[in-house]
């Protein structure tokens, strides 16, 4: 609540969120607007991912096999501290001082930046937005843009106060000075860290997408290529990457395309000119199984683009710091609670107001509305919501389930609220209903209930038929 309020009070968090409508949510619905059949290759998309995770086990086993064939290593990761310590014996028994990342949401979640540093690792973010918020110190605040809450100022000033640099606002400026910085660290570094959007099961492949390129600078500059990648990304075929590259290029950014899929499959050949003499994927559970087999598995099709966040009329006023973890917007509100417990984010669930845009935008139409109401159904079933707030529920349901109880208060909250309207607004309840009015103003009742309103119509009518 409090961090919610801080958003709202910040100009520039406003501003920066404000462009969502008319860039990235625009630019999704245009795109899918102008690609004939959308829906039948989302409903593809959908069908893939629900097919694959049924049979889950065996796609993983034939990944494995793919990869080692193909001379890859394959480390199976139960939660994030183990995969954090595989990543860093890698590291350590190849006596590595200096990586390179690509952005990775999978790398967030797990806290993998302050593990490696801890055991002395200079860690360099390399996706420009990724690289800000680096320097800044900061959490990514979206799915697909993860310093999308800061202005072209706040970078500006983000960059010329570390480096000591006197770089203007201007993107190709910022962007000239980035480049230059990173490609040294490029050369540097003897590994590179790479998340992961797909893993081909049939031919042992990681895809990456980007549209910077430093996702293949990262997987084909450095001698060895970590990727660490959730459990649900795979898919079977090879054939069937280019639904999810049409359909994850068009949610994401109204791109008919991303600029680049890197695709790692397993170390370069002798006859090969490039890529990294070693490869390891680190294929990470924390809690994915358990999903996979409760009503929330549908939450693991997410191909992380980021739709809903743009199109959610909450994300775009609070913006993704205060939902308080890795994920947010309506698909973080759905998985954090599942991945680190009902009861820490007991908030995530209920910042929503169940308008459906995020499902619309979905583009393998997860039902995220259905999910989030499970969530709280799964809140109240356990008895860690706040005992105020069960038994108001309890209250509201004996109402709506006696039709004299209802009548007796909606008559009563009908004549009783224009008491404390001003001007025709209630913009001040007393007591426990003051939170409402905090943030929000509602239209005060004219008095009279829906039903004796009707009735008076209805009698109306009949005295003047016409
Ligand atoms: S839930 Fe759907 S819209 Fe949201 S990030 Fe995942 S795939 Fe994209």
């Amino acid at each position: 609540m409090e961090a919610s309020a801080e958003a709202m009070a910040s100009p520039n968090l406003q501003l920066a969120l404000s462009r969502l409508g008319e860039t990235l949510a625009l630019g999704n619905r245009t795109a899918f607007e102008k690609l004939p059949g959308s829906s039948l290759l989302r409903d593809k998309a959908r069908a893939i991912k629900d097919e694959t995770l049924a049979h889950l086990d065996e796609h993983l086993e034939q990944l494995e096999r793919s990869i080692l064939a193909r001379g890859g290593h394959v480390h199976f990761a139960a939660d994030g501290d183990e995969a954090n310590a595989i990543v860093a014996k890698i590291i350590r028994d190849r006596g590595v001082k200096r990586v390179v990342k690509s952005k990775s949401m999978v790398t967030e979640e797990i806290h993998l930046n302050a593990h490696l540093e801890k055991c002395g690792v200079e860690v360099t973010e390399t996706d420009f937005g990724e690289f800000i918020i680096q320097v800044a110190g900061e959490r990514p605040s979206h799915l697909v843009g993860p310093a999308l809450h800061k202005t072209a100022e706040e970078m500006r000033d983000v960059l010329n106060d570390r480096f000591g640099t006197q770089l203007t606002d201007e993107p190709h400026v910022m962007a000239q000075f980035a480049r230059g910085h990173l490609r040294q660290k490029f050369r540097e570094s003897e590994l590179g860290i790479t998340g992961g959007n797909f893993l081909i099961a049939e031919t042992g492949t990681v895809v990456v997408i980007s549209n910077e390129g430093n996702a293949r600078l990262t997987s084909s500059v450095p001698k060895i290529v970590v990727s660490i990648v959730g459990i649900e990304k795979v898919i079977p075929k090879l054939s069937d990457l280019p639904i999810f590259l049409k359909v994850l290029a068009r949610a994401a950014t109204g791109q008919k395309m991303s600029i680049y899929a890197s695709m790692i499959t397993g170390p370069r050949k002798p006859d090969e000119g490039d890529g990294p003499e070693e490869t390891h994927l680190v294929l990470l559970d924390n809690g994915r199984s358990k999903i996979l087999g409760s009503p929330m598995r549908e939450s693991l099709f997410c191909i992380r683009c980021g739709a809903c966040l743009n199109i959610c009329p909450v994300y775009r006023k609070v913006g993704g710091h205060a939902y308080g973890g890795t994920y947010s917007g309506p698909i973080g509100a759905v998985i954090t609670p599942l991945f680190d417990g009902l009861k820490d984010n007991y908030h995530q669930p209920h910042a929503s107001s169940l308008c459906g845009a995020c499902q619309a935008a979905c583009p393998v139409k997860i039902q995220i509305p259905e999910l989030l109401v499970r969530n709280r159904a799964a809140q109240h079933e356990t008895h860690i919501a706040p005992r105020g707030e069960e038994f108001i529920y309890r209250m509201w349901a004996k109402m709506m389930r006696s039709p004299w109880l209802y009548t007796t208060l909606t008559r009563w909250a009908a004549r009783v609220l224009p008491w404390f309207a001003k001007d025709g607004w209630l913009t001040r309840l007393p007591g426990p209903l003051a939170g409402w009015t905090k943030i929000r103003d509602f239209p005060a009742p004219s008095g009279q209930t829906f039903r004796e309103r009707w009735k008076s119509l209805a009698e109306e009518n009949e005295a003047n038929p016409e």
